[in-house]
């Protein structure tokens, strides 16, 4: 390709043969990286990765991801994160997690849940940095906490919920992300299909194992190519003129 892409959203920490990875990326255009945190050790190490691999652009969101709540080191992270501010770009991944029938039925496990994400939107807006959110099986929930506390720049990340949650997240000027999914997830593909090109980033979420019926490989950043492909079917456009939409899009969030 002879342009060049963001990916917004990979868990480099989680990557097997990082060296690899990022020379694969380099190779395929991927001009900058968005590496998200979930918990205090894959902050700790992406921030390791940013500082070896300083030849490439990588920035930071640190956070805690719903999934990785762990209570005693909750206030090690906050302090972790507070620490490193000038390091970062943004505070993610957060957000809530109500996919799970258990959590649905454990008032305890939800409303922590909303505690860890509500301190987040707090440091975010302190820092005055973008919160970048997981809303599985809580995209409604997750909105109304955005509006309640006035978020101004969030990503809601490989949005999958419904319509009217997602006509509430771009009436507010919110972003949503777009995985390599695209290529096969109905309601993600519906999500990009309805917002405007200008409220959309594309990204990998590598590492995610896509099964052999999706397509059968394992999503490391150089894949935002293909999450490119299958918006630029979608939506119309050329590749290079979507790439270039998209570019400005990501430097809007987390640009520096
Ligand atoms: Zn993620």
């Amino acid at each position: 390709m002879s342009f060049k892409l963001i990916d917004t959203h990979a868990h480099l920490n989680d990557v097997e043969d990082i060296t690899a990875a990022l020379t694969r990326a380099k190779q395929a255009g991927v001009s900058t990286i968005v590496a998200q945190g979930v918990d205090l050790a894959s902050n700790k190490k992406n921030l390791e990765i940013k500082q070896k691999f300083s030849d490439m652009d990588i920035r930071l969101a640190f956070g805690i991801h719903p999934g990785n709540i762990s209570d005693k080191e909750i206030e090690e992270t906050f302090e972790f994160i507070r620490d490193h501010k000038s390091d970062i770009v943004a505070i993610g991944e957060t957000g809530l997690d109500f996919w799970y029938q258990w959590v649905r039925k454990d008032d305890e496990e939800k409303k922590k849940q909303k505690e860890i994400f509500t301190r987040q939107i707090d440091l975010a807006q302190e820092f005055e940095m973008p919160i970048v959110i997981h809303s599985r099986g809580a995209w409604k929930e997750c909105f109304s906490i955005a509006e309640e506390k006035n978020v101004e720049r969030a990503v809601f990340h490989w949005y999958s919920g419904p319509e009217d949650a997602l006509k509430n997240i771009l009436n507010k000027g919110y972003f949503i992300s777009a995985t390599p999914a695209l290529g096969y997830s109905k309601e993600l593909r519906a999500a990009i299909e309805f917002a405007p090109m200008d409220q959309i980033l594309i990204e990998t979420d590598t590492p995610v194992f896509f099964r052999v019926e999706d397509g059968g490989f394992q999503s490391e950043p150089k894949d935002v190519f293909k999450t490119l492909g299958f918006l630029s079917e979608i939506k119309n456009i050329d590749l290079e003129k979507a790439a270039n939409l998209l570019n400005q899009n990501a430097e809007k969030v987390f640009g520096k």
